[in-house]
């Protein structure tokens, strides 16, 4: 970090405005026994400041010319079960002044800058879709004015089919997002990731509508959400093959080198189960849902793409219903991403929602009916593998359909659940030291995506029935990611003056440039340490199983599908336009 990277993050600023204050960055020693969130807080929102190291008071002064603008003292110290920490607040909720700040406590030191603004996490929301673009596959990508250098050249253009695919004379697709770290694309992963992108949408399409970041500097106009998702969607209908079944992946038959992607050397096949029918129940049914899902989305602003999508959810769901088990695992020499998944009773469960809406067919109505109750358990907590477990999306759907169609007694004992755990996940955070839901068994491979998924469930609470409480302890665990954590860093790429540097990111551990891709949440503390670098770690406490490091897999791999609740998360936050 330094002069370069400031220099940079001005550059930034033209465009993606409200980049923290390098000024500050480059005066300042900042101690991580302040955590707080380096991008910043909300005027009116509240404004916590966590301390680490034992201390009494604390200012906060302004940034440029050092100006005390409020004074206060700490609370009393309480014990982090899941980080050991002992942790004191420094509450400045009073200061509702816009400006750049640090937190500064005698003894202890001074904090990272944040600000304090209108909207204040607009910027991150832009570079989390930044970060989508910059994980496009099969066209080049290129992230300059505001990153220069950040580039590909066109990748993965060829593919060809394994054995295992059973493929005829069709094309074989290209596009779609890399995975995560590696350059693979899976249908799983998608799915949920175009889901939760259109599901922030369909809740926050009025402050998203405005944000129109033209990715590709191509002309612009569209909403920067539903043009980045329609990139994963029409990759995913790609996957279909002509009877309606749908593929589960296509990859290298191993992962690459850390090498750029236009230059990953592995042929890339589209890959199947192996024997007929060749494409997999999960597979398909997610395609049935996320195609519906989009067909309700895109109606008006997209009719071609809606009607397309309609018509492949539909034979999407007929190829269930004749192949409800047939389940993808590896074939012999595949070892990129399995994905299994041997239950697709969810992903069914989450079609026919989305079908009934698309369509008012009460078949699809009777089909969620007959089996919802079984999943409700689904809401009382985020599932540690939202890729597989997908029961969450469908009953949020159903909630969040109108009435007067709905049924009403499925509607109350959904909506009642959503709610009651909204609640206790809010409640639990306001009594943590770090004001976060996550219990010690949440930390698991990409344990953020956990916490990102706690706020979404509070977001969706809130709508449901509007409560200042869910909101705020949504908002808290944005401020978990970005900084305010035992680690006082931010998770996410290039988003904080203090955030993590060495992500599991192929490209950004092959280029030339300093620092990561932007705007990239990381995987996250893993208590189960499934990798060398946490492996080699010495014992400690789950929310402290973490390495910045690039070969930590199992920590610091960056993924779609985090990523979209990420997105999801910061939507959350935007603020709305003014109403005339
Ligand atoms: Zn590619």
């Amino acid at each position: 970090m330094g002069r370069h990277l400031c220099a940079r993050r001005l550059a930034h600023a033209v465009i993606l405005a409200g980049a923290a204050s390098c000024a500050a960055q480059r005066g300042s020693s900042a101690t991580p026994d302040i955590a707080l969130d380096q991008v910043g807080y909300a005027v009116t929102a509240d404004k916590v400041a966590l301390i680490t190291r034992p201390a009494s008071a604390f200012t906060v002064r302004r940034v440029g010319d050092d100006a005390t603008v409020l004074t206060g003292v700490l609370g009393a110290a309480t014990t982090c079960a899941l980080s050991g920490d002992s942790v004191q607040r420094a509450d400045f909720t009073a200061l509702r002044e816009p400006g750049s700040y640090y937190v500064d406590v005698p003894g202890v030191g001074r904090s990272w800058p944040f600000t304090v603004a209108d909207d204040p996490h607009g910027r991150a929301y832009d570079l989390a879709m930044r970060g989508f673009y910059g994980l496009r596959c099969g066209t080049a990508v290129d992230l300059a004015p505001a990153f220069p250098g950040y580039a590909h050249a066109a990748c993965h253009r060829t593919s060809a089919f394994h054995p295992s695919a059973g493929a005829s004379a069709v094309p074989a697709p290209s596009g779609g997002w890399h995975d995560a770290g590696d350059y693979g694309r899976y249908l799983p992963t998608t799915a949920v990731s175009v889901a939760t992108l259109l599901l922030a949408w369909d809740l926050f399409a009025d402050r998203l509508a405005p944000r129109q970041l033209d990715q590709t500097q191509g002309g612009g106009g569209t909403p920067t959400l539903l043009d980045e998702a329609r990139w994963g969607l029409t990759w995913m209908l790609a996957m279909q093959d002509a009877d309606g079944g749908v593929w589960h992946k296509q990859t290298s038959d191993l992962f690459p080198g850390f090498v750029m992607p236009e230059r990953d050397p592995l042929p890339v096949r589209v890959i199947g189960v192996s024997a007929p029918p060749y494409k997999s129940s999960c597979a398909t049914a997610a395609l049935a849902a996320v195609g519906a899902m989009a067909a309700r989305v895109y109606a008006s602003s997209a009719p071609e793409l809606a009607s397309r999508s309609l018509d492949s959810a539909r034979r999407a769901w007929a190829w269930v219903e004749n192949h409800p088990a047939v389940y993808f695992a590896n074939p012999p020499g595949v070892v990129t991403g399995e994905y299994g998944d041997r239950d697709c009773s969810d992903e069914r469960l989450w079609a026919a929602v989305e079908l009934w809406r698309a369509t008012d067919d009460t078949t699809f109505h009777r089909y969620f009916l007959d089996r919802y109750t079984q999943y409700l358990g689904a809401l009382d907590a985020p599932p540690a593998e939202a890729w597989r477990e997908v029961a969450q999306l469908a009953l949020w759907s159903y909630a969040l359909t109108a009435p007067p169609a709905t049924d009403a007694g499925a509607m109350t004992a959904i909506r009642a659940r959503v709610l009651a755990a909204g609640q206790a996940f809010a409640g639990r955070a306001a009594a943590s030291p770090y004001r976060v839901s996550l219990t010690a068994g949440d930390f698991v491979w990409g344990s953020n995506a956990v916490a990102a998924n706690y706020a979404m469930a509070m977001l969706i609470a809130d709508h449901l029935s509007p409560a200042p409480a869910l909101r705020a302890a949504a908002l808290d665990h944005v401020h978990y990611l970005l900084g305010r954590n035992t680690f006082s860093l931010s998770f996410v790429t290039q988003v904080g003056a203090h955030a993590l540097r060495h992500p599991h990111h192929r490209p950004s551990g092959a280029d030339q440039n300093p620092e990561p891709w932007p705007g990239l949440l990381a995987g996250g503390p893993n208590a189960a340490r499934q990798d060398p670098v946490l492996a080699a770690l010495s014992p400690r406490p789950a929310a402290r199983t973490y390495v910045d490091d690039e070969g930590s897999f199992a920590g610091n791999e960056v993924a779609i599908n985090w990523q979209a609740m990420w997105v999801f998360a910061l939507a959350g936050q935007l603020s709305r336009p003014e109403t005339p």
